[in-house]
């Protein structure tokens, strides 16, 4: 009896360890994705990292078109005549990291250039 209440006892030890043990790696593993997952949420998908303001995305079709038909460019080829200092040009908001463009929508580089380049006055 006592036997057989020790070995039932010992089996029980012996679950409880194993399946906290298991539960406990499982949490780790958890833990670890969630870590990873968390880590990731706030950042770009990697297509999207760098300029910001090449990110196209929801912006009409249209739009896209006219930005490559008017030869837009993020970084102008001609340092002084770059987009923030272009009459066309729509200031950056704040807490922003891009303009935009009277002629189109869609974010716009301040250091962007495109062929209707005008001085402001
Ligand atoms: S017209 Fe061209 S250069 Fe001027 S702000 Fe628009 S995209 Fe930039």
């Amino acid at each position: 009896m006592m036997k057989n209440g020790g070995s039932r006892r010992l089996f029980l030890q012996k679950c409880l360890t194993v399946g906290t043990g298991a539960s406990g790696i499982g949490m780790i593993l958890a833990g670890c994705a969630g870590t990873k997952n968390t880590a990731m949420a706030g950042k770009p998908s990697p297509e999207k990292q760098g300029n910001p303001c090449e990110d196209l995305t929801g912006v009409d079709p249209v739009d896209i078109e006219k930005r490559k038909a008017l030869g837009y460019v993020s970084l102008s080829p001609i340092p002084d005549k770059q987009c923030d200092s272009c009459k066309l040009w729509i200031p950056v908001k704040e807490g922003k990291d891009c303009g935009g463009c009277l002629l189109f929508t869609g974010p716009v580089s301040p250091e962007g250039h495109c062929t209707y380049w005008a001085p402001q006055v």
